[in-house]
Parts: C-alpha cells; sequence; structure tokens
C-alpha cells in the first residue's frame, strides 16, 4: 500500500494533466489526510499520466525538427499566427495538456515550440 498525503497529490497533480487528482481519488482510499493506493493502482496511474519514455520522446523529437528543417528547406511556408494560436488553444482545452509546463502527455512535446512546426501533428488528432 501506498500512503500519499493530500497535500503532496495536490502539488503532484499540478505537474500532470488535468484529471489526475481526480483518477487517483477514485483509485485510492481517503484515510484521513492521504490516499492510499494499492502498488498496482499506482503503477497504473504513472502509466496513465506520464509521457513517453525518454527514449522514445528523443526519437520523436529528432524525427520532428528533422521533418521541419525538411519542410522549410523545400519551401513550405510557415505556421501563421492564428494556426499556432488555434494549436495552442485546442491543447490548453485538452485532457492530455499539463499546464504545469505546457506539455502535452501523449507525446511529451513541449506545445510552444511544436504549435509552430509546419510538419507539426497531434497525437490523438485534435489538430484540424
Ligand atoms: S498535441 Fe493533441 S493530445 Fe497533445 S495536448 Fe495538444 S491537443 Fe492534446
Amino acid at each position: 500500500m501506498i500512503t500519499i498525503p493530500f497535500s503532496k497529490l495536490q502539488s503532484a497533480a499540478t505537474l500532470k494533466a488535468p484529471g489526475y487528482y481526480d483518477a487517483c481519488i477514485a483509485a485510492g482510499t481517503v484515510v484521513g489526510d492521504n490516499l492510499e493506493l494499492s502498488e498496482s493502482a499506482f503503477a497504473a496511474l504513472r502509466a496513465q499520466f506520464s509521457p513517453p519514455p525518454l527514449i522514445s520522446q528523443i526519437k520523436s523529437a529528432s524525427g520532428a525538427i528533422v521533418a521541419e528543417c525538411g519542410a522549410a528547406l523545400s519551401g513550405e511556408a510557415a505556421v501563421d499566427d492564428s494556426t499556432n494560436a488555434a494549436r495552442i488553444t485546442t491543447c490548453e482545452a485538452c485532457e492530455y495538456f499539463i499546464m504545469a509546463d505546457r506539455r502535452c502527455q501523449k507525446c511529451g512535446c513541449w506545445m510552444e515550440l511544436k504549435a509552430g512546426f509546419r510538419t507539426g501533428t497531434c497525437p490523438v488528432g485534435n489538430w484540424s
């Protein structure tokens, strides 16, 4: 059994996508000022609310940078301000958006950077 003080859980939730806190509460048992979670529930929550493994993020970022450079060199127009803003607005309303560091939980990318990429895509198809 893992015991997490609510103060620590609330602090951790600010670094996760929306829904983390409620999912923890739903998966555990409230005991006084703490939440108790089974180790399997804790592991499942960590898997559900963590970005991809670092090596996957590095591969993905490398591919995105190469694709973006290729698009720029081939003369593809830069992302205009309205498209960039629309992407950010979509991310800010998304269940996978980590507000604290403005990062996507699904791909691990920093959205202020990725939204400006010509070849940038949303991993779940939320960008039109
Ligand atoms: S890139 Fe897609 S999945 Fe990630 S935060 Fe933005 S809208 Fe959500």
